[in-house]
């Protein structure tokens, strides 16, 4: 490839780093993906890439362009990015989060990792194919998102359920959050490349009661029902479950760290990973965590209804099993309601594309391994699943090994190394044109 493509990259993600597309979870305050998709139409219709924005409300803008490949019979690869970011409190970060500043070898920014990186690598690579001439081996097709960080349905999920056409043919698909290193050794690097995503399923618990008021014996109060509910929750530990994925990453990293692996206590290996355990820790059995509270109006009056929200996580298929589990611990009383369930998704780590997502990487690091492993969180993968694409987490990534690399996942201080992100431009390059 050229070097215009990598010495473009930075400039490119800068750009993007620069609109402000904070995403409040709140239609009226969400700003910018309009403007941000627009500057990525002007970037790929600049070198003669035709895009098609299509807006789920206003402003709310997803981008799509495809990019016809050598044998149009096989499946179309896509490769998307989100446009919206997390907001960010100016006054915690050492710069302002929306200048892009260039420090110490890093790019700065809300949205440096999460994930206008990948966005920008995206563009380099294309641009620079059109440019010379590149052709890639099947259909490529480009897809920037709105709304990933509030639940994706002004962006991903809308393009699944309103557009399906325009993914028609992707079979595969690869985005965030996957790609990155971990460092072992100075000729050791992990890379993690995503292979499963955990399901989500927020609940609202309800303790019903009889109201009262508050200088009366009372032994129906649905404050003290729904705090025993919540308490019992926040400290349950769900059962281990070990799946396909974690059970190859296990595998994969305790080789690779000369970690003694007991299978039957496997956190104690997870444990030992550094910057990366907390990734890993969420992924071996589900998860729910409560975050909110509701009840009451007036300090002597007891209520009818107190209500907590619980963020759950559940692996792959383990949804229904999980709320048969969470009854036996909230008890028969409390009324479940569901305000947003995703399935999770899995899929194996082989084929052509695994193959030669390890191939790209080695060629650019000698050092690389890449290996298989299942993100906590949930991305636009997602939405794309439902449609039967093969999904992966993958943004190649090189990090310093010294990085603590999730901690800057919607974190303060956000930024992405430029070697790493011209590394990315690299590997992506290769992989696109090896896939
Ligand atoms: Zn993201």
């Amino acid at each position: 490839m050229s070097d215009t493509a990598v010495d473009e990259v930075t400039g490119l993600c800068q750009d993007l780093l620069r609109i402000d597309t904070s995403n409040t979870g709140d239609p009226r305050t969400t700003v910018g993906e309009r403007v941000a998709a627009e500057y990525v139409a002007e970037k790929l219709t600049e070198v003669g890439i035709e895009v098609s924005i299509h807006e789920s409300a206003p402003k709310r803008a997803n981008l799509i362009a495809r990019i016809p490949g050598a044998d149009p019979s096989r499946g179309a690869l896509l490769v998307h990015g989100h446009l919206d970011v997390v907001p960010a409190d100016a006054s915690e970060w050492s710069v302002p989060p929306f200048s892009g500043e260039e420090k110490d070898g890093y790019l700065w920014g809300r949205g440096a990792i999460d994930m206008k990186d990948f966005d920008a690598m995206m563009l380099a690579v294309v641009r620079d194919w059109k440019r010379t001439g590149v052709v890639p081996p099947r259909d490529i097709v480009l897809c920037y998102t709105a709304d990933e960080e509030a639940g994706m349905q002004y962006g991903s999920q809308f393009l699944a359920r309103e557009h399906p056409d325009l993914l028609e043919g992707c079979t595969e698909a690869i985005g965030e959050v996957g790609g990155f290193s971990y460092t072992v050794n100075d000729d050791l690097r992990l890379y993690l490349v995503e292979t499963a995503e955990k399901g989500i399923d927020w609940l609202r618990l309800h303790a019903r009661g009889r109201p009262g008021h508050g200088s009366f014996v009372h032994d129906d109060n649905a404050v003290t029902a729904l705090a025993e509910a919540v308490a019992a929750v926040g400290r349950h530990r769900f059962p281990m479950v070990i799946t396909p994925t974690v059970a190859a990453f296990l595998e994969e990293v305790s080789d690779a760290l000369g970690i003694e692996l007991d299978p039957d206590e496997p956190e104690l290996a997870i444990a030992k990973l550094g910057p990366i355990a907390n990734l890993i820790g969420a992924t071996v059995r589900n998860t729910a965590n409560p975050t909110r509270l509701e009840a009451g109006y007036k300090d002597n009056v007891i209520p009818g209804k107190a209500s907590a929200t619980v963020d759950c996580r559940t692996l792959p298929g383990q949804a229904e099993l999980f709320l048969e589990q969470l009854r036996d611990v909230i008890g028969p009383d409390i009324e479940i309601e569901h305000l947003q369930q995703q399935a999770a998704l899995e899929t194996t780590f082989d084929g052509a594309l695994v193959e030669a997502m390890s191939a790209a990487l080695r060629a650019e690091d000698p050092g690389a391994r890449a290996v298989p492993y299942m993100l906590s969180g949930g991305t636009d993968a997602k939405a794309f699943t439902t449609l039967g694409i093969r999904c992966f987490g993958f943004a190649p990534l090189k990090l310093p090994a010294d990085l603590n690399f999730s901690a800057l996942f919607h974190g303060i201080d956000e930024r992405v190394p430029i070697e790493g992100l011209r590394f990315g431009v690299r590997v992506l390059d290769r992989l696109l044109r090896n896939s």
